[in-house]
């Protein structure tokens, strides 16, 4: 596999995507914040094999361009998070894309290449990103939000990728895109699990062996509120309290415990089939997030 083309300059990537959009390429696009899982690299596969797909549908000497980009965003971190200490590993993550098939990344090497001096334009996204993480971390949808528009801007798709392991900020990009007509198509993929379950996550490095253990609390809790809604059990109080007690036994500090329509977002109080449950928790000092849908 060729290695893919860095950029570090934001305005020499907006540059070359424009020009490929402009000779009739069609662009697929994963936004990541790097130190790359196999969470990750399944997005980066199907948007290799979406552009290629959509390029050989409209002929004409059409190329698919598979696009990533890898910037740990700092507007998306409250004060006293993990942002100093994120994970990072541009080389390997390199490598990991190249394998995977992408074409080229952004890696701006300072936040102020993507948030200059005197920035002060923000786009808060209203009711889906209020309540679960918009609660528990003011101000993060709104970085999250206003740095994919931006990496949007720059990058030009047609269609960009985002992982249902983070069901809410999915939720949030596709309000961000219809409400301001973006005309990108946002694809929602599966959550990639560890072989034991737990959800795949840069920050999983941060867990102590004790911590990965506890951590398995999580997706138990969410597989087990799952055979419970199998079983009958509609009662989203009742659903909430044995996950929230599985997670509290692990020992692990929860944050939320929801249950809620997907599109919307809503806590609601019966489970239905296809209502979401969510959960945050604290292991250790590792904040957690996890979802699953309900049979
Ligand atoms: P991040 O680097 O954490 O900002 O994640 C970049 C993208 O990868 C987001 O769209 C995430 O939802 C997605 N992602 C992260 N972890 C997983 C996972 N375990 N399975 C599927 N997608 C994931």
């Amino acid at each position: 596999m060729a290695d893919p083309q860095l950029f570090r300059s934001p305005a020499e990537w907006a540059e070359r995507c424009a020009a490929a959009r402009d000779a009739g390429d069609r662009i697929a696009l994963v936004p990541t914040m790097g130190f790359l899982h196999e969470g990750h690299l399944s997005l980066m596969r199907e948007a290799r094999r979406r552009a290629d797909a959509d390029a050989a549908a409209r002929g004409n000497g059409s190329r698919g361009l598979a696009l990533a980009t890898i910037f740990v965003n700092p507007s998306q971190f409250g004060p006293g998070e993990d942002l100093a200490r994120y994970p990072r590993d541009l080389e390997g993550d390199l490598r990991k894309c190249a394998a995977a098939g992408i074409d080229a990344v952004l890696a701006p090497d300072d936040p102020s290449q993507v948030f200059g001096m005197g920035h002060q334009t923000w786009i808060t996204v209203d009711e889906v990103a209020k309540g679960l993480d918009g609660a528990s971390r003011p101000g993060h949808f709104r970085g999250v939000a206003t740095v994919v528009a931006k990496l949007f801007h720059l990058s030009r798709p047609h269609v960009a990728f985002f992982g249902e392991k983070d069901f809410q900020q999915l939720a949030v990009i596709r309000a961000l895109v219809g409400d301001l007509d973006f005309g990108i198509e946002v694809v929602g993929m599966p959550i990639v699990r560890e072989a034991d379950g737990l959800a795949m996550s840069s920050r999983n490095a941060y867990l102590s062996p004790g911590d990965r253990r506890r951590a398995l609390s999580l997706s138990r809790a969410l597989s087990g509120a799952a055979e419970s809604a199998r079983r009958g059990e509609r009662d989203a109080a009742a659903l909430r309290a044995r996950a929230r007690a599985v997670i509290e036994e692990a020992p692990a500090r929860v944050d939320y415990v929801e249950i809620v329509e997907p599109r919307t977002l809503r806590p609601v109080e019966r489970a239905e089939p296809g209502s979401v449950m969510l959960v945050a928790a604290f292991v250790g000092t590792t904040r957690l997030i996890d979802n699953a849908r309900l049979p």
